[in-house]
């Protein structure tokens, strides 16, 4: 049998054993973020923090119309995103993705015609379980990262699409967003 179907290592596989527990030397890309985002006492960090503000699923904010689900423009409650929401500061890592059709508000015209736009594309651990209700405020930090306090924020981010990258067994190794 080749490696390709390790038949006799994967019955001793479940979801709670650690890759290198059954197969040595295999990477854990859970462990592999988390120490790439926050470094270790070899590497550096190489994440921040960002405001995650999360809605809350299951609760609409008062200014939603519970016939039309239309919320209202003014909403100063839920800052016009109208759920409930709660702020969480999470470590992610920036990086850009190249988008070639579709989001007609990021695409520019100039002289050699359309051109497609780079957007943020933020990393979150597979803790983080984001949504494209939710939005990613990005803030000034510190030199260790950290959020200068009280918060100064500097963008709001909303989230255009959620990745979730799989491992063995289908377990959530780590998301990311493209924003806008
Ligand atoms: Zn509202």
């Amino acid at each position: 049998m080749s490696d390709l179907f390790p038949g006799e290592v994967s019955r001793e596989y479940d979801l709670y054993t650690t890759h290198s527990d059954v197969y040595s030397g295999e990477i854990v890309l859970r462990n592999e973020l988390r120490d790439f985002l926050f470094g270790t006492a070899d590497s550096p960090r190489r994440g921040f923090y960002i405001l995650y503000r999360r809605a809350s699923k299951r609760q609409l904010c008062s200014c939603v119309n519970p016939q039309t689900r239309e919320k209202e423009s003014g909403c100063t409650l839920c800052s016009k995103m109208g759920f409930v929401f709660y702020d969480e500061m999470i470590m992610t890592y920036l990086s850009n993705a190249s988008l070639r059709v579709g989001v007609k508000s990021l695409e520019s015209v100039d002289d050699v015609g359309i051109s497609h736009p780079h957007v943020p594309k933020f990393y979150f651990q597979h803790t983080v379980d984001p949504s494209m209700n939710d939005e990613i405020i990005v803030c000034n930090q510190y030199d260790d990262g950290t959020l200068v306090t009280p918060v100064e924020k500097k963008r709001t981010y909303n989230i255009l699409n959620v990745i979730a990258y799989r491992d063995i067994n289908g377990r959530i190794a780590y998301y990311s967003c493209i924003s806008e």
